[in-house]
């Protein structure tokens, strides 16, 4: 069978438009926990618990909206593996996942939020393997791969990536705007990694570093509620924008 890039993308928006209109499902994954405590701040505060209560009160704001369902890939101090993360925000059927952190650095005097996507050498490395895997089926939500000839699958895995990269740019442009405008950015606040957490091939993905804790300003103003409100806020707004809904 012949297929052009165009009959696969006609393939994929029939089977997209075939799916009852449902909730967004944001995934908040508030980073480390149990044993792993992350980054200690100057003072000696965790970032696991710094971005366990930025991750708490955003997951408040996000669900008290319409047609938001909010998913936390953990909700107590409890350690979790990168990749159980992933699993269970496809398990959730994830619209959308964010990782919430806070960076230390080697040097104190820099501070600001920043924002990482997955690079696109990483992402080329997973859709590889993930092609060359024997069961596709699970791969893409709502796609069900084992009625395609593996031609037309590996066009599907590779459309289905490129739109969650491009989704997840979006996103990542859409947090930096929305952070930029209120807190200090670390460089121009837009990076990308090789992250295992944001490999979740259809689900657009994006990590942020709140601040610095390295940064004894800024560590004081992340371990403050109210300043943690303000960053749980501001993810909240720029998850909506995402969405296509203004604050
Ligand atoms: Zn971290």
């Amino acid at each position: 069978m012949r297929l052009t890039a165009g009959g696969a993308l006609a393939l994929l928006a029939g089977s997209a438009a075939a799916r009852p209109r449902r909730e967004h499902v944001i995934v908040l994954d508030a980073g480390h926990g149990g044993i792993d405590p992350g980054a200690i701040g100057v003072s000696g505060v965790y970032e696991k618990d710094v971005v366990f209560a930025v991750t708490r009160e955003a997951a408040r704001l996000l669900d008290a909206q319409r047609g938001f369902k909010v998913v936390l890939t953990r909700d107590s101090d409890e350690f979790v593996a990168l990749r159980e993360r992933v699993r269970r925000a496809r398990a959730a059927g994830a619209s959308l996942f964010l990782s919430i952190h806070a960076d230390a650095l080697p040097n104190a005097s820099m501070r600001g939020a920043s924002v990482f996507t997955l690079s696109e050498k990483a992402s080329d490395k997973l859709a590889e393997a993930l092609a060359a895997r024997e069961n596709k089926v699970d791969l893409i939500a709502g796609i069900d791969l084992s009625q395609q000839s593996p031609e037309v699958s590996s066009i599907l895995i590779d459309l289905a990536r490129r739109q969650t990269t491009n989704d997840s740019i979006r996103l990542a442009r859409t947090l930096v705007r929305e952070l930029g405008r209120n807190v200090p950015l670390l460089r121009d606040g837009l990076h990308s990694a090789g992250f295992a957490v944001l490999k979740a091939p259809d689900v657009p993905s994006a990590l942020v570093e709140t601040g610095c804790l390295s940064n004894r300003q800024e560590e004081k103003l992340l371990r403050s509620p109210s300043y943690q409100r303000k960053i749980a806020a501001i993810l909240a707004r720029a998850i909506e924008a995402h969405f296509g809904r203004t604050a």
